[in-house]
């Protein structure tokens, strides 16, 4: 007997996605959003996409309504936070996502509530 399967076997099915949603949105809300050049990071209300699973089209709290993806480490160490983004938002100005930031942990804590109470994100 095989221990191998195919992989439709494995796919756990819608469900599945409203949790992995949840989970890249809140990523998102920690390490902000990066557009094809990657010159910032940003915030943004990006709906999910299996097809990218940490990216997808959506729009920058800035505007741009574009294709984001969530940065890897160094652009998430490196990059600066959007100056735009920040300013809608209250977040101070400076480099790396707001996980990365003392000065924007609260903030984060602060607006997840509120898009908790909002429903637009479900409780954990
Ligand atoms: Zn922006």
């Amino acid at each position: 007997m095989t221990l191998l399967m195919p992989a439709a076997a494995f796919d756990p099915g819608p469900e599945s996605d409203e949790v992995r949603a949840r989970e890249v949105r809140l990523l998102g809300e920690w390490a902000w959003w990066i557009t094809s050049r990657g010159d910032a990071l940003h915030a943004a209300d990006v709906p999910y996409d299996p097809t990218y699973d940490t990216g997808g089209t959506g729009t920058t709290s800035c505007g741009r309504r574009t294709l984001l993806f969530i940065p890897g480490l160094f652009e998430r160490m490196g990059l600066s936070r959007c100056k735009q983004c920040c300013r809608k938002l209250g977040y101070p100005t400076g480099t790396g996502s707001p996980k990365n930031d003392a000065g924007c942990r609260a903030l984060v804590e602060a607006r997840l509530a509120e898009l908790c109470e909002a429903a637009t994100l479900p409780a954990q």
